[in-house]
């Protein structure tokens, strides 16, 4: 039986090992990364890659663009990533609190404290958790650790966790037991997409063909 550091270290290198460096986020700029983690929230990222281009298209991807558009035509403008109307106001909520709390200049907004800056994002309507880690670890390069579905899915599956266990108990898991790394942070989020989205389906696991495989079975 394997320490639980020893158990998430080797996972990791298992999937490095098999998949390589995935380069996640994809984005141009923080504040890109900071739109495409809230529209990917519920849909599939080929769909945010459409409502970014549209938004590139008509200059509406800064800070000043978006906090002037109206929020019914930001909603045409980011159609693709579904849900638009509620993202669009979710954009609007993140560049209101972004001028309200620097101004409209992210880098500031980035280098408050993680810990309060993690919080005071918390309290922004229409992000959650896996939003707020995902822009403080991918735009903010802060060592947050990103959980998602396809991360409670593969613990459960390998019985590191029981099936409802709280996104904040499986984040202080990886984050209790990992050096505060957030360059491994990002890569190890990255691969973990990567493993759920290829192998670990929902139905129909592809086991067999998996890196995973083995992987903590006693
Ligand atoms: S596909 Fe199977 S082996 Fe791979 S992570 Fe999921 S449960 Fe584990």
């Amino acid at each position: 039986m394997f320490d639980k550091k020893t158990l998430l270290l080797d996972f990791y290198n298992r999937l490095y090992k098999a998949f390589g460096p995935r380069h996640w986020w994809p984005g141009d700029s923080p504040f890109e990364v900071v739109v495409g983690a809230i529209l990917t929230q519920n849909t599939a990222w080929r769909n945010v890659k459409k409502a970014i281009s549209n938004l590139k298209a008509r200059t509406l991807l800064s800070p000043n663009a978006l906090y002037h558009v109206p929020v019914q035509d930001l909603a045409v403008v980011i159609r693709p990533a579904g849900y638009y109307n509620i993202k669009a106001r979710r954009l609007k909520h993140f560049v209101e609190f972004l001028f309200q709390e620097s101004g409209g200049n992210l880098d500031r907004l980035l280098a408050e404290d993680f810990d309060t800056l993690r919080s005071r994002l918390l309290s922004v309507n229409g992000i959650g958790p896996e939003t707020a880690d995902s822009i403080l670890l991918y735009a903010g390069n802060k060592p947050t650790f990103v959980v998602d579905a396809y991360t409670r899915r593969i613990l459960f599956r390998h019985n590191l966790i029981p099936e409802e266990t709280s996104y904040d108990e499986v984040r202080d898991l990886f984050m209790d037991c990992l050096e505060p790394d957030a360059s491994m942070f990002n890569e190890y989020h990255a691969l973990i997409v990567h493993l759920g989205h290829r192998f670990c389906l929902k139905k129909n696991p592809k086991c067999t063909e998996c890196p995973a495989r083995g992987w903590n079975d006693e």
